[in-house]
């Protein structure tokens, strides 16, 4: 970026940041929603991370019952263990020894921020954005992640009304963990298909 665009772009998030508490002061002047309401909802959003979307895939690891509804229904198994959805569609992509599943969102950053917190920022980035798509698996091994050749990758991009998150696969030698030590193996980047779930941690 030269000078000229990053001032640009700094003037940019000025526009949008001012633009944004305008509307928040009116919205709250006209009744709509109070202070403590938008502190509440930011205190929310604060406190989910990918704990939640860990939990669910540890959950179906155990409970055949439990996969098929998460893979069925992915917002209704969410909201079965608590986590609120909202009015989005939870789509889960079940990895399989023979299709590896990532996520992107290629017009914007689209991310189940219910399930996994706020998005990386690799993953808002024009770079990844635009290569996901053309070149996963290099993509992929930049990650440290090697997909083997006989192995198809699907990425799939995220909309506005739909999100995404893989349910990985379950590494060998993780048979005698329980749910919880099975949900602490699962990281964020797993659960977006960039990695693999390590029987290590
Ligand atoms: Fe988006």
């Amino acid at each position: 970026m030269n000078r000229q665009q990053e001032q640009d772009a700094q003037d940019s998030r000025g526009y949008y940041r001012r633009m944004q508490s305008a509307i928040e002061e009116l919205l709250i002047l006209k009744g709509v929603f109070s202070g403590a309401d938008v502190e509440r909802e930011v205190k929310a959003m604060d406190s989910r991370d990918p704990g939640r979307g860990a939990k669910m895939v540890a959950r179906a690891w155990l409970d055949p019952d439990y996969k098929s509804r998460v893979l069925k229904d992915g917002s209704a198994a969410a909201e079965e263990l608590g986590f609120a959805v909202g009015p989005l569609r939870l789509i889960v992509l079940e990895d399989t020894p023979s299709v590896h599943n990532v996520i992107v969102c290629t017009l914007c950053s689209c991310y189940p921020r219910m399930l996994l917190g706020l998005p990386p920022e690799w993953y808002k980035s024009r770079d990844y954005r635009s290569r996901v798509v053309r070149e996963p698996r290099k993509v992929l091994q930049e990650f440290g992640t090697r997909i083997p050749d006989e192995v198809e990758i699907r990425v799939h991009d995220s909309t506005a009304d739909m999100r995404y998150m893989v349910l990985p696969l379950r590494p060998a030698g993780t048979e005698r963990l329980d749910e919880e030590q099975l949900a602490q193996l699962v990281t964020r980047d797993s659960l977006i298909g960039v990695t693999m779930v390590d029987a290590q941690g």
